[in-house]
């Protein structure tokens, strides 16, 4: 699979807004309320850098305003920090990241979600770290580290709800011996 960069488009559903999180920072949150099962954020594309992009200075970007993920091969996906960027953690989240490759990233409601509630994933399911964490939900772990996906736990109850990049590390734990052959 090779990766080209492509145009960034964004679908965001009109029911959220960017608002200061008591969590962290910066949030997304619902104004209306949300069924479970409906798609919240969408988006497409980015900017793919090579490493010879990166020495030649060419592209410069403010750290601050990008977010990046890295792709095999040395390469790596920029996109602008926006909606996909500022959804915090909870460990009962109301939202999780489906994405099914890494030029589109999609958050799905996994529950019903309240008006005025904060959208939140758990970070355990996207392959992120929280150093401590403060949720206060029962099931809150504490922190997160980016190996939580490998909680049988957590396996279970986001069965089919993990991003591509986490997916494929779990069949590959799953399966050590197809993870040699490709
Ligand atoms: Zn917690």
């Amino acid at each position: 699979m090779s990766y080209q960069s492509e145009p960034l488009t964004m679908w965001i559903d009109r029911r959220l807004v960017l608002r200061k999180s008591a969590i962290h920072g910066v949030g997304t949150f619902a104004i209306r309320p949300i069924p479970a099962g409906q798609l919240l954020i969408l988006t497409t594309g980015g900017l793919v850098l090579t490493a010879q992009d990166r020495q030649s200075g060419e592209i410069q970007l403010e750290p601050d305003m990008y977010n990046e993920e890295a792709l095999p091969g040395n390469l790596s996906i920029i996109t602008p920090k926006v909606f996909h960027y500022y959804v915090n953690h909870r460990c009962e989240p109301n939202a999780v990241d489906m994405s099914r490759s890494p030029n589109i990233t999609q958050y799905i409601a996994w529950r019903d979600i309240q008006a005025q509630e904060e959208i939140t994933t758990d970070f355990g399911i996207i392959g992120a770290r929280v150093e401590r964490c403060t949720c206060q939900s029962p099931r809150c772990r504490g922190q997160v580290t980016t190996d939580d996906w490998r909680l049988p736990e957590l396996q279970q109850r986001y069965r089919g709800y993990f991003p591509w990049h986490i997916e494929q590390k779990i069949q590959q734990a799953n399966n050590p011996a197809e993870g040699k052959l490709s």
